[in-house]
Formats: C-alpha cells, sequence, structure tokens
C-alpha cells in the first residue's frame, strides 16, 4: 500500500466519469518512465519483506480473543517510536516502518530501508521481522498481540468479534450483513474503495467457500447464522435469492479479503529485462508456494473445505459487472473478463526465446487502443499487452483535487490502476524522480505464525530467483495450467494431497544441470571473490539456440508432480527447487554459519514439502477438531477460537512446543524481550 493521500474522494458516479482521463494520463505517465528509464541498467540486487499483523485483543477471565480496532493509536505511537529511534545512531537493525492497512485490526511493517544482496543481510532478515515484532508488542496495551495470523477465524460471526464491539448494520461502505463500517481503516481511500467496488459490480460481492463437512455437520448446510431477513440496505435480500449457496460459507464483503495477512517480497532487478525474465520465472511458483505457506481454513467461524485466502480476496474486490462476469451479453461493459482485479498472472512478460508464444493461451483481453499507443511508442508486444491488459480496469478512487497531473512527474494515475490490479506477480517500474530500479513483487505466500517460518520463505524466494537467473531455468508451461495449479493449491491439504502441473526439464539445454551463467561476465555482477560475499547480481539471458530443439509440442513440456518431487526433486533427472537452490549456493561463497542458518530455513521448507512438518492450516485444523469444546460440527466457537489465538501466540514467543509445526530447535521471541533497548 503506497503513501495514503488526503482528498476528496469522488463517488462512483464520478469517478466513473474520468476513467478515460485517468487511463490516457496514467499510460502517459508509464510512457515517461519508460522513456528514461528503459536502459538503466547496473541497479545491485535490493530487496524487502512486508509482514502484516492482526492485533488481537484478549480477554482472559472471559476466554474471548477478540480484533482490537486501535490501528490509528498504534500506529500512531509507533511512528512517533520509530522517529526516536531514528535518532538513536546506535540502533542495531535499520529502523523499520509500520503502514496502515485495510483493516483497521490489522499493520504492516516492512525493514524500512531495503536489503542489499549481502549474506549477512540475508541472514538477519529473520532477527529483523523479530525486531518489528517485538517493537510492535511493545506498544500494544498488555493484553493485546500482534499475529501473524492471515484470516482471523471469527471474522464476521453474529455477536461481537471486535473491541470495541460494533454492529454490521453501520456498514454504509459494504452493506454487509455481517461486517461492520468500523471494520475498515477509516482513511477515506478504503471505505471509497469497498463503495465504489460494489457500486460498480451492480451488487454486494459474492464468495461461497465450501464448508468441511465434519461428523455432526448438518447436511445440507444452510447456515443459520446468516441473517437472511434482514431489511436495512437493499442488498440484502441477495443472499436469500441466490448470492449464498447451500453447503457453502457465505461472505459479502471486501474487509473478508482485504482483512487477510500475507507476507510479499519485493526484489529489485539490475534492469528491465531482467525484471521480466525473474517476473516469468516466479509466476509457476506462486501457487506452489501458496499450497505451501497455507494458513487460513477458517471462516466466519466454520472450519471450510479450503486452506488458503487468496480465492476470498479474489471475489472480494471483484468489481466486474454482471456483462463484464459473461452473464450478461455485452451492452454497456467493454469487455468479457475471466478473472477479478485480484487473480493470478494472466501474462507472462520475459523478452527471451524459451517464452514460447503458446505459453499465453488463457483468453486474456486488453484495450487495443493503449496497445496500439505503447506499441507505436516502440514497446514491443509483449510488454504492451501487459499493460494495456491492466489497464481493461476502471480507476476505483478518484480524488477530486488530483485529477490533473504533471504526467511528467507523477505516476499517480500509473499506480492508480497498476496498484489495483492486485496479481501473484506485480512488475513495478521505477517511480519517477526516485533512485529505485525495475523491481518484481511476489504477492501468492500466506503469513505464516513465527518471523523463524517468514524468514525462511523468504530466504528460500530470494535465492531462487538468483538460481532462476544465474543458471537461465526455464520455468514455463502454460498459464491455463499455472490457473489450475492456483485452484488446486487452495484446497484442503493441498500440498500433500494434489499434484501440481510443473516443467518436466527446467535446463534450456535439455541436460539435467545447470549450466551456469555464472562464470559468463556482465558488468554488473557481483563476484562472490569480494571481501563481504554478496548474492550475484546480474546475469545474461542465455543466447538463441541454434536448433529446434526447444520447439517440441508444449504439451509434452510439463507433467503432473507431487509438492515434494517438485520441491525436493524426483530422485532422478528433475532436482527440485531445493535443488536448484542448493546447487546456486554451491556457487557462491558462503560462511559456515550463514550456510548453517541458511540451511535450517531450508530445511522447513524441504519438511514442509516432503510432510514431515505440517502447514499452518493443517495444524489450525487439528487444533479446532481435537478441541475439547468441539462438537465436530464444522463450528469454531468463541472458546475455541481464544484457545488457538492463545497457542498461537505461545508458539511464536516459544513457550508451547509443537513439533509436528516447526523443528525442534525453534526459539521463540520470548528470549527477545529486553533486547530491542526500549
Ligand atoms: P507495496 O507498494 O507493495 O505495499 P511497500 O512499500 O510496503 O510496497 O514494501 C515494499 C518492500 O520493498 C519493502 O520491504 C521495502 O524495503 C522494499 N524496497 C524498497 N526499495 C526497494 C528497492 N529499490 N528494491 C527492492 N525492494 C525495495
Ligand atoms: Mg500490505
Ligand atoms: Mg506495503
Ligand atoms: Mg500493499
Ligand atoms: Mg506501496
Ligand atoms: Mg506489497
Amino acid at each position: 500500500m503506497g503513501l495514503l493521500y488526503l482528498g476528496t474522494p469522488l463517488s462512483w458516479d464520478e469517478a466513473k466519469k474520468y476513467a478515460d482521463h485517468v487511463r490516457y494520463h496514467g499510460i502517459t505517465q508509464f510512457l515517461h518512465i519508460w522513456d528514461r528509464l528503459k536502459d538503466r541498467s547496473g541497479d545491485e540486487l535490493l530487496w524487502g519483506d512486508e509482514i502484516e499483523y492482526m492485533v488481537v485483543s484478549m480477554n482472559d477471565i472471559e476466554k474471548d480473543a477478540r480484533l482490537s480496532l486501535r490501528q490509528t493509536e498504534i500506529l500512531e505511537k509507533l511512528s512517533s517510536i520509530v522517529s526516536d529511534i531514528t535518532t538513536d545512531c546506535h540502533a542495531a537493525v535499520p529502523v523499520p516502518t509500520f503502514h496502515p492497512e485495510y483493516g483497521r485490526f490489522m499493520l504492516e511493517s516492512t525493514p524500512g530501508s531495503p536489503y542489499t544482496g549481502s549474506i549477512s543481510d540475508l541472514i538477519s532478515v529473520e532477527a529483523n521481522m523479530r525486531y518489528r515484532r517485538t517493537l510492535a508488542r511493545s506498544h500494544l496495551k498488555e493484553n493485546e498481540i500482534p499475529l501473524t495470523f492471515t484470516s482471523y477465524p471469527r471474522l464476521g460471526v453474529p455477536g461481537p468479534f471486535t473491541e470495541p464491539a460494533c454492529d454490521p448494520s453501520s456498514a454504509i461502505s459494504s452493506h454487509s450483513l455481517f461486517l461492520p463500517e468500523e471494520i475498515t481503516n477509516p482513511h477515506v481511500r478504503f471505505p471509497t474503495l469497498t463503495a465504489n467496488i460494489r457500486r460498480r459490480r451492480g451488487s454486494k460481492v459474492a464468495i461461497n467457500l465450501p464448508v468441511f463437512f465434519d461428523e455432526n455437520t448438518p447436511k445440507p448446510f444452510i447456515d443459520p447464522t446468516v441473517p437472511w431477513d434482514r431489511h436495512i440496505y437493499p442488498e440484502d435480500s441477495e443472499a436469500k435469492n441466490g448470492a449464498a449457496l447451500p453447503d457453502h460459507i457465505y461472505l459479502d464483503a471486501m474487509g473478508f479479503g482485504m482483512g487477510c495477512c500475507c507476507l510479499q517480497l519485493t526484489f529489485q532487478a539490475c534492469n528491465v529485462n531482467e525484471a521480466r525474465r525473474m517476473y516469468d520465472g516466479l509466476i509457476p511458483i506462486g501457487p506452489i508456494l501458496l499450497a505451501l505457506t497455507a494458513a487460513s481454513p477458517i471462516w466466519r467461524g466454520y472450519l471450510a473445505d479450503v486452506d488458503c485466502r487468496w480465492n476470498v480476496i479474489a471475489g472480494s474486490v471483484d468489481d466486474r459487472t454482471e456483462e463484464e462476469r459473461g452473464l450478461k451479453p455485452l451492452k454497456e461493459s467493454r469487455y468479457r473478463i475471466p478473472k477479478s482485479r485480484y487473480d493470478s498472472v494472466d501474462l507472462y512478460i520475459a523478452k527471451d526465446w524459451a517464452n514460447r508464444p503458446e505459453y499465453n493461451d488463457t483468453h486474456v483481453p486488453y484495450d487495443e487502443a493503449i496497445f496500439e499507443r505503447l506499441q507505436k511508442h516502440g514497446i514491443d508486444d509483449l510488454l504492451s499487452k501487459h499493460v494495456a491488459h491492466l489497464f481493461i480496469r476502471d480507476p476505483l478512487v478518484v480524488f477530486s483535487e488530483t485529477i490533473d497531473q504533471d504526467d511528467s512527474t507523477s505516476s499517480d494515475h500509473f499506480e492508480n490502476i497498476q496498484s489495483t490490479n492486485w496479481q501473484t506477480l506485480r512488475f513495478k517500474p521505477p517511480p519517477p524522480n526516485s533512485p529505485i530500479g525495475w523491481r518484481v513483487e511476489f504477492r501468492s505466500m500466506e503469513v505464516q505464525p513465527t518471523d523463524f517460518e517468514n524468514a525462511a520463505f523468504a530466504v528460500f524466494v530470494v535465492l531462487l530467483s538468483r538460481a532462476i537467473l544465474a543458471f537461465n531455468l526455464n520455468f514455463y508451461i502454460p498459464i491455463s495450467k499455472v490457473d489450475t495449479n492456483m485452484a488446486r493449491a487452495q484446497v484442503r491439504a493441498a500440498s500433500t494431497e494434489q499434484k501440481f502441473y510443473f516443467r518436466k526439464n527446467v535446463f534450456r539445454d535439455g541436460s539435467s544441470r545447470p549450466s551456469s551463467s555464472a562464470s559468463s561476465s556482465c558488468s554488473c555482477s557481483t563476484t562472490a571473490t569480494e571481501k563481504e560475499k554478496k548474492l550475484r547480481n546480474c546475469f545474461p539471458t542465455a543466447p538463441e539456440p541454434d536448433n529446434n530443439s526447444h520447439k517440441g509440442p508444449v504439451s509434452e513440456e510439463y507433467a503432473e508432480m507431487s509438492m515434494n518431487a517438485i520441491m525436493n526433486g524426483d530422485g532422478a533427472s528433475f532436482p527440485g527447487l531445493l535443488g536448484l537452490v542448493q546447487e546456486y549456493l554451491d556457487t557462491i561463497e558462503v560462511d559456515e554459519e550463514s550456510l548453517a542458518k541458511i540451511q535450517s530455513y531450508l530445511d522447513l521448507v524441504r519438511r514442509r514439502a516432503d510432510g514431515s512438518l505440517q502447514t499452518p492450516a493443517t495444524w489450525i485444523r487439528n487444533f479446532v477438531r481435537s478441541h475439547p469444546a468441539y462438537k465436530k460440527d464444522s463450528v469454531v466457537n468463541a472458546e475455541i477460537n481464544y484457545d488457538l489465538m492463545k497457542a498461537v501466540d505461545e508458539i511464536e514467543r516459544g513457550v508451547l512446543r509443537v513439533p509436528e509445526l516447526l523443528p525442534k530447535d525453534y526459539t521463540g521471541t520470548e528470549q527477545d524481550k529486553g533486547t530491542i533497548g526500549l
């Protein structure tokens, strides 16, 4: 989430009049950036994570855990503390920053300044994350805890679930049957976004998650907690009239999705082409890591038959009209649009021979006039189509004060559309007038209960992104198969039960070993012989092969594989993603101590993939199902929820040991107390 501009937001009826204006100037702004920065090269690897927390207020007497709505106060406190530390030059770690998020119970933290490619930075990530958490915790009330928990189990249940308690009849933006207005960050951007999505769509959003049928779950399952006959907002009858499906958990507001917490990573590439290769390389990895980090099996007080947040968020901001969704013939709307503006990537974009046109095999509507404009400006078809596809969307929040901008210095209109296309990967052009280069953001992962896990997945993805570039790895499979993987990744216990499409041979020369371009020279690369050990920075693209070996049928290039095979290899020709990371590590010199730390992270990832450690989702589901107050009816009541929140906090602090979830030597943040010097 970018800086929050204070201004006067337009209602949907007004905002839509400016849609073409925002798109036109957004593209002009992009072209200014392109002209200035397309040839920029030599940027070093900088990277950073974003971690989201929900603040939970514990009532130990009543055994109740509720979402604390004190975001504004907490952030004020944290920002004054952070500026205190900034002036203290003895601060041990770069001073973190805290940001607001959609939910008024949420916080986001980032490392403050990005990490470099040095090994010492890589192995300091966990300490940085723990420091941020400890800092946040020390500025909450005694009974509040900052949990890195993906979806709050009792968001939207009848009766109080927030502190203070609020009534859903107040939901003037979402018109939700379940979520009060107060759940949303009060900054005008968020209620406006919420209301404008509903208005543009022509109804409330509607998400239906299959309920998890346990021994005593009534069949069919007709949710008794839905206020079927409420008459407050005009949309109240939607539930009864088909929006809420039997045997499903029905969710009707943006807050159910944007109230989820995730773990995101942003990488700066050496130049635009390398950013495009990294983007493509990570596209097939999105669903794999979603399944491995699955952490959200409970929704609105019920166990669901899914383990992940992704489709909930996709549905929660789905502003497509009925025409765009294909329910009515096109009249007012311009396109049939297969996906929500929040969904997995639609197009590969690398300028690379390995990126065969056959891989972009789904129907991807794009704005033809914008495409032509970009093309005429000299931008290649792939990138032109990527941008023209993002720009089929309307801007949802338009501020009357910023309609007219200087397109040579601003990127606001471009970002208005770009940053409300929430895909699994985001290709981030440099902001105008900044030292920042071309970046790629990896967005599919669910946040993990501990920073050991969050650091492990961050370190794994950083190393994998280096391996992709260093070995010129080829992970291409058709986008339609990546979409299939996204759907499979969210199914209950996907990581152990499902198979995923993956490319059989990831090396370009058809061999079963990486042919490292790591030794070839590149002006901006860093070598491991330098004093401080660094991850490699810039990588040459593989030259076009002079035979047609890469032109066989696409359908023979991939197969369905287990998570274990994809990650740990098949013991034969396929090395697995961890095998590739290991090979990459072998090409750089890492001292023993750092290597041991990196190995402990890779070990967690390996054990998740082979099933010897559970995903948080599996652990949470088992916790509920073995709780004495659970009636085997899928209901997660207040008592179970309280005990779950308490357990997750104790696990994080290292007070409660759970060998099925974490390695035996995990040490929690309880021991960090007193080390932050505040
Ligand atoms: P978003 O727009 O996705 O919310 P944030 O600003 O919250 O982005 O976080 C982006 C992350 O990128 C942070 O971890 C930050 O440290 C990191 N970052 C900042 N500058 C760079 C850069 N030049 N290259 C790579 N990462 C960067
Ligand atoms: Mg965020
Ligand atoms: Mg952010
Ligand atoms: Mg964000
Ligand atoms: Mg931002
Ligand atoms: Mg982000």
